[in-house]
């Protein structure tokens, strides 16, 4: 992503927004899709290591305080890579699977079905009229096969030999997620706008990242045993409403202050839980990155064993 300073312009569209925080030090825990989403929407956590399925998740927790809840995926809703995060989407009061084409995670590597599939659910779960929503958007992203994650007119960037083309093939398929980023930011700003009362917060950002020639001569993610800091640093954003920022100045102060701090995206789970003001015992200050009391002294010794700021301090 280029706004995350890499050289070929990938996010034209998020980069004339001033109306989002963009959080540039932050990792996943894992470098594989269900643990990384699996520590995203639980309690667990690298250091408290709560099996998932004993795990309070969110969807727990916003239906305890009398929120409607939404899952919108374009993943499929069966396969190795989704059984058990599907076990947690079945849990909100709407679903929508719109990934419909394929039969299983493996068959949606393959085949095409395009993020902007997820506009239309979308719309309408912000037209619901329940005062409190969480809705919850799983993206194809930019997963394996890269060239199956956009259509024809976002063929921007070429490359000649095996190597540069699946380095172009990535690169276009961040430019359509650009597009799709920017799209749904729109959607809550027009929303905020129509809603003057409400208060509205987004987050995006990935599982984990993508070694795609970065290190070691190779491709992909899940890497078995010490794994390349490309399969671990992610992008994490935030779109606030006029609203949101009118309501908590000193939340939008700590926010924008703490954008350049560590942060290991399995304590998510808190920041969310701090972003939506629930006050519950199950939430962490110390690991809300906006909050006044987070802890930016966390070691970040991710899955693989290894305090990741040290390995990049080597290299
Ligand atoms: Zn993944």
């Amino acid at each position: 992503m280029s706004l995350y300073k890499y050289r070929k312009e990938t996010n034209p569209k998020l980069k004339k927004r001033n109306d989002i925080i963009v959080f540039d030090n932050v990792v996943s825990p894992y470098s594989n899709t269900i643990e990384t989403v699996m520590s995203i929407i639980t309690e667990s956590n690298l250091e408290n290591k709560l099996p998932f399925h004993e795990s309070k998740d969110l969807i727990d927790v916003f239906h305890s305080v009398g929120f409607k809840t939404f899952w919108l995926s374009n993943q499929p809703p069966f396969g190795w890579a989704e059984n058990l995060i599907s076990s947690i989407g079945s849990k909100t009061t709407t679903q929508s699977f719109v990934n419909t084409l394929n039969n299983s995670s493996y068959e949606s590597n393959l085949n095409a079905s395009y993020d902007e599939k997820l506009f239309e659910p979308f719309a309408e779960a912000l037209k619901d009229m329940s005062p409190k929503k969480f809705i919850v958007l799983h993206l194809m992203g930019s997963h394996l096969l890269y060239d199956k994650r956009y259509p024809k007119e976002f063929d921007v960037f070429k490359g000649k030999t095996e190597e540069s083309q699946f380095i172009a093939q990535y690169d276009n398929s961040i430019l359509y997620n650009d597009f799709v980023i920017d799209r749904l930011f729109h959607m809550m700003k027009s929303n905020s706008i129509k809603n003057t009362k409400q208060i509205a917060s987004a987050i995006y950002l990935s599982d984990h990242g993508e070694n795609v020639y970065d290190e070691d001569n190779t491709l992909g993610h899940h890497a078995v045993g010490t794994f390349p800091k490309s399969n671990v640093e992610i992008p994490l954003l935030v779109w606030l409403s006029p609203t949101f920022k009118m309501s908590d100045s000193t939340k939008v102060a700590t926010m924008k202050s703490n954008k350049q701090k560590p942060f290991v995206s399995d304590d998510i789970f808190h920041t969310i839980l701090d972003l939506n003001m629930i006050e519950s015992p199950l939430l962490e200050k110390s690991r809300s990155l906006f909050n006044v009391e987070f802890n930016d002294k966390r070691i970040r010794v991710l899955s693989d064993g290894k305090d990741y700021d040290k390995k990049i301090r080597k290299n």
